[in-house]
């Protein structure tokens, strides 16, 4: 398979990456990933904006355009033949003897980007998940989409090991986000969520829910829950690129509302799947 790396395309065994990369040693950088859906990149703009917006608030800059970005994830896909999986990018803060503060001089940061085939999880998206409650011990800036991830590591190797497929993040009893996922909750036919703030990170898939909602006349509210609430909830489900609409079955064991996926949660996905062919559409 081709890689993108340093402005060129590279076979895996050809790649250098210096042991200086500051992505390497402060995971000083920021990155996407980009659902691909028969050989087409779903709503590629959107992705490749929120990098840029995520490198101008770490005040990194892009080497490239976004349409050069969107051109290296089309060549990316023509050249290893993808159909169905995802594009990861990921631009770091470049090569520079270890110190915190940025390169003096600065230097050319790095773009790498990959593709990796994946179907979607067509099982667990019918039967459901279970997620475990983990505090959210993230930094304040989970707004920024960072290739620091210790703390979304750690909450999810604690949800694997208690055997749950997601942890629910709660700072403060106050349910934020998923580890890589965001998090919603329905009661009384009306979807809750986070705000966007600087605690969560503004999912793709959450705004595509959030447009869905609009157009079947399911009523939201911005507005977080807490922990408690979210046990008390009708539905719980997640969303990502990855993951799209994820119904949650179980919180630490215990089961949310009937135990299957619940109404709101199915019309969601069944809206979600007719969308996929426009949103593909640059
Ligand atoms: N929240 C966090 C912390 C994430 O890492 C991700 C995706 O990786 C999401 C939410 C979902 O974002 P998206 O729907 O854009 O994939």
């Amino acid at each position: 398979a081709y890689y993108f790396i340093d402005g060129q395309f590279t076979k895996q065994d050809e790649i250098k990456i210096s042991i200086d990369d500051r992505g390497y040693y402060f995971g000083d950088g920021v990155y996407e990933v980009i659902k691909v859906y028969g050989g087409e990149l779903f709503t590629a703009e959107e992705h490749i904006s929120r990098l840029f917006t995520s490198a101008a608030k770490i005040n990194l800059a892009m080497p490239y355009s976004e349409e050069q970005l969107i051109g290296v994830a089309r060549e990316l896909i023509e050249r290893n033949n993808l159909l169905d999986g995802h594009v990861y990018m990921q631009v770091t803060r470049g090569a520079a003897a270890r110190q915190h503060h940025f390169p003096v001089p600065a230097v050319p940061a790095v773009v790498t980007a990959y593709t990796m085939e994946g179907s979607r999880p067509k099982e667990n998206m019918k039967n459901g998940v279970a997620v475990k409650s983990v505090e959210d011990i993230r930094w304040l800036r989970c707004d920024i989409k960072s290739l620091n991830l210790l703390g979304s590591v750690l909450a999810k190797e604690e949800a694997k090991a208690a055997g749950c497929e997601e942890a629910i993040l709660h700072r403060d009893g106050i349910v934020t986000e998923g580890s890589s996922t965001n998090m919603f909750g329905v009661k009384d036919g009306v979807v809750r969520t986070h705000p966007v703030s600087n605690l969560i990170l503004e999912g793709i898939t959450r705004q595509v829910v959030l447009q869905l909602c609009d157009e079947l006349n399911i009523p939201v509210e911005e507005k977080a829950f807490t922990l408690a609430e979210a046990f008390q909830m009708d539905e719980v489900f997640y969303t990502s690129t990855t993951a799209e609409v994820m119904p949650v079955i179980t919180i630490d064991g215990q089961t949310i509302g009937d135990g299957q996926r619940g109404e709101v949660t199915e019309k969601l996905q069944k809206a979600f799947a007719t969308k996929i062919p426009s949103l593909c559409k640059q």
